[in-house]
């Protein structure tokens, strides 16, 4: 065993290597982090580049996706409006013959608060659209006077948009029309109002009525439904309706359709004789 004195050298000589060293390998590990963090600021930069790139290539390639597919919807627009002219040919094939378009001259309103009403008599009065004005009571606080239109047609929907105001008192739902026009603290206003805007009332439905009535009569006089049967899968044997290549009544495929419009059950096209 070494002495006491030997032990003392042994230490301090340990504690001097101890120092020299710990400081070498600082330097050290600090000389290699710089490294570590050269590679990682190049690769850093490569892959910068690189993302550039790949954004690059791919903006150019959707670009070219996006003309293409513009190219191609052009080509096909044209055969998508023969389909839709077919499909509206048929629509107003598929109209009533027989319609009854009559409108009451008293309004169910749901008002008790305030009941007023007033018949100013049709607006319109046409084969295949009626519209009638009212002065009805409304609920609010103030100008508690409405002009309301309501009206029927023979066109659905998708052939004649006409306006629908929700949240009118009016009870009844079957007008296809309704139209809140204006609210006024007494009736002598609204029908004030009316002899002095009655030319523009409701001038877009009138307008695009005339231009659908006019398409309507020119598709009676050119085509019927059996001339262009081949479009009809489903008929119905009570009324003018029926469904066409186009259309897919709930579980037509597996059984028997029933009309939209009077329920009967409809017949198959190779069915009908
Ligand atoms: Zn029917």
């Amino acid at each position: 065993m070494e002495n006491a004195q030997e032990l003392l050298d042994n230490v301090r000589l340990a504690q001097q290597c101890i120092n020299e060293l710990e400081l070498e390998k600082e330097a050290g590990r600090d000389e290699l982090d710089k490294e570590v963090d050269k590679v990682s600021r190049e690769y850093r930069d490569r892959i910068w580049g690189l993302e550039q790139e790949k954004r690059k290539a791919i903006s150019q390639l959707e670009g070219k996706i996006d003309k293409y597919v513009a190219g191609m919807d052009t080509k096909l627009e044209t055969h998508y409006s023969t389909i839709k002219h077919a499909q509206r040919v048929l629509a107003f094939l598929s109209l009533p013959t027989q319609y009854d378009l009559w409108l009451p001259d008293k309004l169910r309103v749901n008002n008790w608060a305030f009941q007023y009403q007033e018949d100013l008599g049709y607006f319109l009065d046409d084969e295949l659209l009626k519209i009638r004005l009212y002065i009805i009571g409304n609920r609010k606080p103030k100008n508690r006077y409405s002009l309301v239109a309501i009206g029927r047609t023979v066109f659905s929907r998708e052939l004649l948009s006409v306006p629908y105001s929700y949240g009118t008192d009016i009870m009844d739902s079957d007008f296809q029309l309704i139209s809140n026009i204006r609210d006024g603290s007494s009736a002598e206003e609204l029908i004030k109002y009316l002899s002095k805007s009655r030319a523009s009332l409701l001038k877009p439905t009138i307008i695009e009525y005339v231009l659908v009535k006019h398409e309507y009569n020119d598709v009676i006089t050119n085509y019927n439904i059996k001339d262009l049967a081949p479009l009809i899968v489903w008929f119905c044997p009570s009324c003018n309706n029926f469904y066409t290549v186009w259309e897919q009544p709930y579980r037509a495929g597996v059984e028997a359709p029933n009309c939209g419009n009077c329920r009967v059950e409809m017949v198959h096209r190779e069915d009908l004789k």
